[in-house]
């Protein structure tokens, strides 16, 4: 275990190595909180911690969440963010989506309820589903197709969210639920099939940039920075939620693609290639909650992003 010196709070994270999990891990040591990560390292990766192993307020486990999950000594605050997230993750994982989602959120509750910590979810936009009402508001049930492809993913999340409810009322667990839109940013694996990593690696190589259906299609897509400041500041809250956290600016998909390309400047042309089974047709948060609530908006542009991002993709 860490050998922490620190004053602030004790912090479990799942998902430590992946993508948004590596950057959580960073603003909260940087605070001054002692971060315990947790990740099995099947889309994690390492080198997104790295760093974070020479500091005495920082440990690890390598583990998958699935199973019984031990953190000695004292815990303020579980954070779980395990789970494949990129629809060709979960596609090629769909029974370990299932169980980090199901098992791993119920495992992960029994944590927080022995040691009297808060349980903090991170849910999804796919609990919207392919969305009828637009923008999304946190009152939205969604419209979710349960035996689709991608319902691995946003079955196993609607779950989370119901357990950790369930967990809320009958055991009196403090909650956080935070329903994340489409982030992007360093640290996010050049292969992981998302949008936003596939077209600027694209781009980079001079590949042409694989736009799936017509790319009328739209995202909203949040600066990972604004992201975490949004996780933080609901961390510090005493808002059960869900709440959505994400960037209102909506896009379509050949606006990305246009985008990328001249951030970059590449010479890249696009090609269309078929759109996955239930792709959403739309999304965009409604962030009224997150503004009135936490004080929360995203200030990060998409074009200075994709700039930051482009940089990262280029240095390795
Ligand atoms: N998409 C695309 N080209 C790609 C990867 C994704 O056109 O190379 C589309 C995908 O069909 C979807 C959108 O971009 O409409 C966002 O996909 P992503 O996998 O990033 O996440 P999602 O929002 O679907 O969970």
């Amino acid at each position: 275990m860490s050998g922490g010196t620190r004053s602030g709070r004790r912090i479990v994270v799942t998902g430590a190595a992946g993508f948004l999990g590596s950057h959580i891990c960073r603003a909260l040591l940087a605070r001054g909180d002692e971060v315990v990560g947790i990740d099995n390292l099947i889309t994690g990766d390492l080198a997104n911690i790295e760093a974070l192993f020479a500091d005495d307020c920082f440990s690890f486990q390598r583990h998958d969440v699935s199973s019984f999950v031990h953190v000695a000594g004292p815990v303020d605050a579980v954070l779980h963010f395990a789970s494949p997230a990129s629809p060709k993750d979960y596609l090629e994982m769909p029974i370990q989506t299932l169980k980090v989602g199901s098992l791993g959120t119920h495992n992960l509750l029994g944590l927080a309820k022995d040691k009297g910590a808060t349980f903090f979810l991170a849910s999804t936009s796919e609990v919207y589903g392919d969305p009828q009402v637009h923008p999304q508001t946190e009152t939205y049930w969604g419209h979710v197709n349960p035996v689709g492809p991608r319902g691995v993913y946003d079955e196993a999340k609607r779950f989370g969210e119901a357990m950790a409810m369930a967990y809320h009322r009958y055991h009196g667990v403090d909650v956080r639920i935070v329903r994340i839109f489409n982030t992007y940013g360093p640290f996010m694996r050049p292969g992981d099939g998302r949008v936003v990593s596939t077209l600027l690696v694209q781009a980079l190589a001079g590949e042409p940039l694989t736009i799936y259906g017509d790319g009328e299609q739209t995202r909203s897509f949040c600066y990972v920075d604004d992201e975490v400041r949004g996780f933080l500041a609901l961390l510090d809250s005493d808002e059960v939620g869900p709440i959505n956290i994400g960037n209102p600016n909506e896009f379509t998909i050949k606006q990305l693609a246009e985008l990328v390309i001249e951030v970059t400047g590449s010479t890249s042309t696009i090609v269309h290639e078929p759109l996955p089974v239930d792709d959403p047709v739309q999304r965009r948060p409604d962030i009224t909650l997150a503004r009135e609530r936490l004080g929360w908006e995203p200030v990060v542009e998409l074009r200075e992003g994709l700039e930051r991002t482009a940089e990262y993709f280029r240095g390795r």
